[in-house]
């Protein structure tokens, strides 16, 4: 077995919201995995790649100090803890890489909903509640709205009630914490998702080779989530219409149809989601014998 220096470590969240999507993601890239007793680390068994599974704050601190190489975690923690090193002087040594579709929210600011609001402006002399001190206190910088930013661990959403904050800054998905809260949201100050991080120290080629193998192979399994192949005939005549109305496609192939002349076979993949209306549209501009097939795999 090779040494942990020829291995790709990847930081991974042990237990969130994360976790699932992460480990499912890399096991899509061919990567068989299995657990250590202990249940901080999977092992690759075909490839020299090891996750360790972590608290998600501790994935940007792993990258940048090189413990590991990559790591998978919200676009909302990598900037906190960027923002966090540099005020502390000591800049954070990962580069942000690639985006991964999943994870989706946003870091927003709310406020009670009888409080009245009217702009950034209504946050002047106020306190906002928050685990975002970095992201927050930036956002009023360059706003330049004096505001006071009050940290809160966990639990931002009753600083309100408390009498602790007129304000908080938290993430959102769906809103219905805030909802249920009582409070209403005023401002986005982040779109986050989860991200792949790279170390800024140079990888030895070797490494670097299979660090570019795995991106490949996420980048093949994220489009393909996607994506159908789709074969239907249509009139030569129609052709150009039929191909205005298929979503996200490249040059299709057109083959001859036995015993047909004014009619063509027509496959393309579609990079997009199908929806009925599209394959309704489709056979409203003359296609028919429409047949849509999910893409396994795909290789650019
Ligand atoms: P850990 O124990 O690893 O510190 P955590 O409680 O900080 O876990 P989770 O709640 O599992 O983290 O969220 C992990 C990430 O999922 C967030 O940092 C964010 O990027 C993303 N996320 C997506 N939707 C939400 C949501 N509704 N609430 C919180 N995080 C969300
Ligand atoms: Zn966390």
């Amino acid at each position: 077995m090779e040494t942990t220096e020829q291995r790709i470590q990847i930081a991974v969240q042990k237990t969130g919201r994360l976790t699932d999507h992460s480990i499912d993601l890399l096991e899509r890239c061919g990567l068989k995995l299995t657990r250590s007793k202990d249940q901080l680390i999977c092992y690759g068994e075909n490839m020299p790649i090891d996750l360790l599974l972590v608290r998600d704050d501790d994935i940007p601190g792993l990258v940048s100090e090189d413990v590991c190489d990559l790591g998978i975690v919200g676009l909302n923690v990598v900037e906190e803890k960027r923002l966090t090193r540099e005020s502390e002087g000591r800049p954070a040594q990962f580069k942000r890489i690639y985006e991964l579709d999943f994870g989706h929210c946003r870091l927003s600011i709310a406020g009670p909903e009888e409080t009245p609001y009217e702009g950034p402006g209504s946050l002047e002399n106020t306190r906002i509640a928050t685990s975002y001190i970095g992201i927050l206190n930036q956002y009023l910088k360059s706003n330049d709205i004096d505001a006071e930013a009050v940290f809160f661990s966990g639990a931002v959403e009753i600083a309100p009630k408390l009498g602790r904050a007129e304000y908080i800054c938290d993430i959102v998905s769906t809103g219905s914490t805030l909802k249920a809260n009582g409070l209403v949201e005023q401002e986005v100050l982040l779109d986050s998702e989860a991200v792949v991080i790279q170390t800024q120290k140079p990888l030895a080629a070797e490494k670097q080779a299979l660090v570019d193998k795995i991106l490949q192979r996420l980048d093949g399994v994220l489009q393909v989530r996607e994506s159908k192949y789709i074969m239907l005939h249509a009139p030569k005549a129609a052709l150009g219409a039929i191909r205005d109305l298929l979503p996200g496609t490249e040059a299709p192939t057109i083959l001859a149809l036995d015993g047909s002349d004014d009619k063509v076979a027509v496959h393309v993949v579609c990079r997009e989601n199908v929806f009925w209306e599209t394959l309704e549209n489709l056979k409203a501009a003359g296609a028919s014998s429409l047949l849509v097939l999910p893409v396994e795999k795909m290789l650019a």
